[in-house]
């Protein structure tokens, strides 16, 4: 994809799902990539192995680097980007993937559960993108933001009302930001992941009457991949998008589609 090889990418939660999917995929396109990991060093260095052999398969040479850090704390967030600018020099891509969900009744929600979802979700989406801001402005260069955010940034979801929040809140994040920065050649969308096969479905995607109701709900009656994810995030990122901002990009299979309106109800 046009303008990625040589680039430098920071992606957050990146040694699992859909992060280690869109790290790959940066890779095999000729990004270097800063790898940031919460707590599982050995799953980082596996995702680091395979993003070295993919992109030397794809013919090019790049660097990587593994941060651990945790997106709910700014100065792990500080240390992740500072390390990321002591490492390349600069960085011209910030991918927020990092993500968690909590599964309450809203009137059984724990406050600190509520917190701790905004925390890892919104606020370290914000601070990363707030700190990448500050290097894509001193570096006088383009610099790209792409939020990994969900169908519920606009679905409401019974039961998962932080989560919903965080991602409706990431929705205006990214329109905010491309806003304010888009007289400075800095470009910031979404992409919106439906249900995909990663580890945070474990529950419903090892288990198959459970997956097919999650199918049943599905127009294209199947989950997505990871893969697709990081398919749209490259393209988000690359020039080849060199004129979209502000957008969120949704990729469900239909899920927003309204798949109770497949046939008609009401006269
Ligand atoms: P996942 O659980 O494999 O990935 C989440 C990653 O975030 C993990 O690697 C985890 O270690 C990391 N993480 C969690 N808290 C962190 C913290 N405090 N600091 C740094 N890293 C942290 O699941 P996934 O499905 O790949 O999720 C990735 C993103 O995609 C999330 O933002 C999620 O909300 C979003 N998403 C997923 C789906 C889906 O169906 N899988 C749908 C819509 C949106």
């Amino acid at each position: 994809m046009k303008g990625l090889a040589g680039k430098t990418a920071l992606i957050t939660g990146a040694s699992s799902g859909i992060g280690q999917a869109i790290v790959w995929r940066l890779a095999q396109e000729g990004c270097n990539v800063v790898i940031n990991y919460r707590s599982k060093p050995e799953d980082a260095k596996q995702t680091e192995s395979i993003a070295l052999s993919k992109a030397s398969e794809a013919g090019h040479t790049i660097k990587t680097l593994l941060v651990q850090g945790d997106v709910s704390k700014e100065e792990d967030i500080l240390r992740i980007v500072n390390s990321s600018i002591e490492s390349f020099g600069s960085f011209d891509i910030l991918v927020n993937n990092a993500g968690i969900q909590s599964d309450f009744p809203s009137h059984e929600l724990p406050t600190e559960k509520f917190d701790q979802v905004i925390a890892v979700n919104l606020r370290g989406a914000f601070l990363c993108a707030r700190e990448s801001l500050k290097q894509f402005i001193a570096q006088q260069r383009s610099g790209v933001i792409l939020n990994v955010s969900s169908v519920h940034e606009i679905i409401p979801r019974p039961n998962y009302l932080s989560y919903s929040v965080s991602k409706g809140g990431m929705g205006n994040l990214t329109k905010t930001l491309a806003l304010e920065y888009a007289n400075r050649g800095i470009r910031v969308n979404a992409i919106a992941p439906g249900a995909t096969v990663t580890p945070i479905n474990e529950s419903w995607t090892t288990d198959p009457e459970q997956r097919a109701v999650v199918e049943s709900h599905i127009p294209m009656a199947r989950p997505g991949f990871s893969e697709e994810m990081a398919a749209a995030a490259a393209f988000l990122v690359s020039e080849e998008a060199a004129y979209i901002t502000g957008q969120t990009l949704f990729i469900d299979g239909g899920l927003t589609l309204y798949a109770d309106f497949r046939e008609t109800w009401s006269a």
